[in-house]
């Protein structure tokens, strides 16, 4: 509801690696656009006919998870999260299996495991080649990929030789993409930004917008070919500009209907996360003056909103 509400079209499950609410998913929805999903007439319909007509509107699902790993790596402990975006459930099903051999999945929908980011890497490759890795909220100090207190200095120090097969990063709610283009290394990964919603109301106070293929395969393009269009802008959260009320349902609703890639539209990724972490992006690793602009081909094209 709250998707239609914001004229979201896409968002992500969140926590498919734990097994009830892999099961729930698999209960609830059917497959809708290539990779993608609907929820079933059954649950939808009742949910619809609570929503204004001009609100309405078709909202998919994308197979989504964020994993929290925690291990020691050259004498220091590393604590990183990830996301992962998945076509298939199959895939999900043979990701949620490897990761239950090596921790518990069943006590939180973030996993915590003991387990190098590279490896969790390499066995999401291995479910998928076209699953999707995204180093999640890469400034959030004690965890993620560039933090300050749990992270590395750099991608290439974290994901070593499989750094090529990640290409594109969270920038999370303290950062925005001017702030990353201060750091060379990031030039070669394009930036998102996605909800880290705990709660429905939450959902689209960061989104990724879209002009492509109504599919998992659309997206995965415009998120892992630099020179795909397909990513057109994201929509950051600034508490500084807080006073920047939008709606959201004038200013990211999307015309049209699936199929065709003439129409703008919203993807985010709801997801859980405890973490806003406050580091300023770049600290003492900012190779690039301020005012920047990123050597990706992807046009950013950031509109601030708060949403919630
Ligand atoms: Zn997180």
């Amino acid at each position: 509801m709250w998707a239609q509400y914001k004229g979201i079209q896409v968002i992500g499950t969140g926590d498919f690696a734990h097994p009830q609410w892999l099961k729930e998913l698999q209960d609830k929805l059917e497959p809708a656009e290539s990779g993608l999903f609907k929820l079933k007439d059954k649950w939808a319909k009742p949910l619809d006919a609570q929503i204004p007509t001009i609100c309405r509107g078709p909202v998919r699902f994308m197979l989504t998870v964020e994993i929290s790993t925690i291990y020691k790596r050259q004498d220091k402990v590393r604590k990183l999260h990830q996301l992962i975006f998945t076509p298939s459930f199959e895939s999900a099903r043979k990701i949620q299996a490897k990761l239950g051999s090596i921790g518990n999945i069943a006590s939180d929908g973030r996993p915590i495991l003991g387990l190098d980011a590279y490896d969790l890497l390499k066995l999401t490759l291995d479910a998928d080649t076209q699953n999707l890795f995204v180093p999640a909220h890469i400034w959030t100090p004690w965890f993620s990929a560039l933090g300050s207190m749990g992270g590395f200095d750099s991608m290439t120090d974290a994901f070593g030789d499989l750094t090529k097969h990640i290409y594109a990063v969270e920038t999370g709610l303290s950062s925005d993409p001017p702030m990353n283009w201060r750091l060379k290394q990031l030039d070669d990964f394009i930036l998102i930004s996605n909800s880290d919603a705990h709660s429905p109301s939450k959902l689209g106070r960061e989104a990724n917008i879209f002009d492509t293929d109504f599919s998992y395969d659309g997206i995965y393009k415009a998120l892992s070919d630099k020179n795909d269009k397909g990513l057109v802008s994201t929509l950051e959260f600034s508490l500084k500009k807080a006073n920047t009320i939008l709606t959201a349902i004038g200013l990211v609703r999307c015309a049209g209907t699936p199929g065709t890639r003439s129409n703008i539209r919203p993807l985010l990724c709801l997801r859980q996360a405890r973490d806003r972490g406050g580091d300023e992006p770049g600290r003492n690793l900012a190779d690039k003056l301020e005012g920047g602009k990123s050597s990706v081909g992807v046009p950013i094209k950031i509109s601030y909103l708060c949403l919630s």
